[in-house]
């Protein structure tokens, strides 16, 4: 007579239906998922320089070309509605790994883990179709600009010419009418575009729409005037900027969307578009984004550069310096060190110090004229 075995003495099965694996095994499984962190960090590090530059004329034009159709097709912000539904989901995704019903506790862990950096590795290789350019030859070298050959008197020359621009189109700014977000946008585009297919001899793809996401309160307080979403081909900008000084950080934004991801190198196409524009408010725009870091330098009588501005200009580049001194804050000072370790993690080795070569950038190129 067969007897069955008391119930209490029969093996134990895991209620997901699988057997338990070893702590080496579940290592070798995360280490698994977690691998296109690194290849993808690798690949960005290890590529010759003419393949990203060959990347950045084709490939990257066309991946934005798409991305800035989604993000053109979305009723707002498609990088704001994108974060958000991503966000959810893998809340949903990691957090039911977490909850799992009847998983050991040591598995439930281990799956948790790999959801993360799975997700984390996706993130990072989406964000490479842009991160990428980082490590494009830099534009001084593409453009053959002597950077190390501006001195004072480089400065002083350009602190000069920006003065006398600012007091000829102070006026007319002041008595044009406003201008919507996109008029402004479509206006200045073209000249981005120009400019750097006159430079790098390709036309780039510069079609991305510009929004104020409803983030924009938050981004003020972050000390962030536009951002140029990695993940979409949109433009963000700040909806408290003060209309004179739209226009250049509007130009500096789309030369991002061209392929242009350094700091420093999108403010030189930003500026120098905005300087040779035919409308008088881009080229105030221009000059006073250049005396904002030239104000104080010293013009052939000695006076410093803001002290020959006529009413209009002085008043503009006074309020944007004040506003700039009030978002000094804590908050700001910590988006400006996380925003230094982002640059210097995605490539650009000089962080946020970037943004200042700007003014050597552009003293370079106008040099030639
Ligand atoms: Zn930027």
């Amino acid at each position: 007579m067969e007897v069955n075995p008391p119930a209490s003495r029969a093996p134990a099965l895991p209620t997901s239906g699988v057997a338990p694996r070893s702590l080496g095994a579940e290592l070798r499984a995360l280490a698994a998922w977690s691998a296109p962190l690194p290849a993808c960090a690798l690949v960005a590090a290890t590529l010759p320089t003419a393949w990203i530059e060959a990347y950045a004329r084709t490939i990257y034009p066309h991946v934005g070309w798409a991305l800035a159709g989604l993000a053109g097709a979305a009723p707002a912000s498609a990088t704001e509605l994108a974060l958000v539904a991503c966000v959810a989901g893998a809340a949903w995704w990691v957090g039911s790994a977490a909850r799992a019903p009847g998983v050991p506790r040591r598995e439930r862990g281990f799956r948790t883990a790999r959801r993360i950096v799975l997700l984390l590795g996706l993130l990072y290789a989406w964000f490479l179709n842009w991160g990428i350019l980082y490590h494009r030859a830099s534009a001084a070298a593409r453009w053959g600009l002597d950077v190390a050959g501006v001195d004072d008197g480089a400065l002083r020359r350009l602190a000069t010419r920006a003065v006398t621009i600012a007091n000829r189109d102070g006026p007319r700014f002041a008595e044009a009418p406003p201008e919507s977000l996109e008029a402004e946008r479509a206006r200045i585009a073209p000249l981005v575009a120009e400019l750097i297919a006159a430079r790098d001899g390709a036309r780039p793809f510069i079609g991305a729409p510009a929004r104020v996401p409803c983030v924009a309160p938050a981004i003020d307080a972050l000390g962030i005037d536009g951002i140029t979403s990695p993940f979409f081909r949109e433009v963000l900008m700040n909806g408290a900027l003060a209309p004179p000084h739209r226009a250049c950080v509007l130009a500096h934004e789309l030369a991002h969307i061209a392929g242009y991801a350094r700091e420093g190198e999108a403010s030189l196409v930003g500026v120098l578009a905005c300087w040779t524009s035919p409308d008088a408010r881009d080229r105030y725009s221009a000059a006073l984004f250049l005396l904002d870091d030239l104000a104080e330098i010293p013009l052939d009588d000695g006076r410093p550069a803001r002290a020959h501005l006529g009413p209009d200009a002085r008043r503009d580049l006074d309020a944007e310096l004040a506003r700039n001194r009030a978002r000094r804050g804590s908050l700001a000072r910590a988006m400006r060190a996380a925003n230094d370790r982002y640059l210097r993690a995605a490539g650009d080795t000089r962080g946020v110090a970037s943004y200042g070569d700007a003014v050597r950038l552009v003293a370079a190129a106008l040099g030639e004229d």
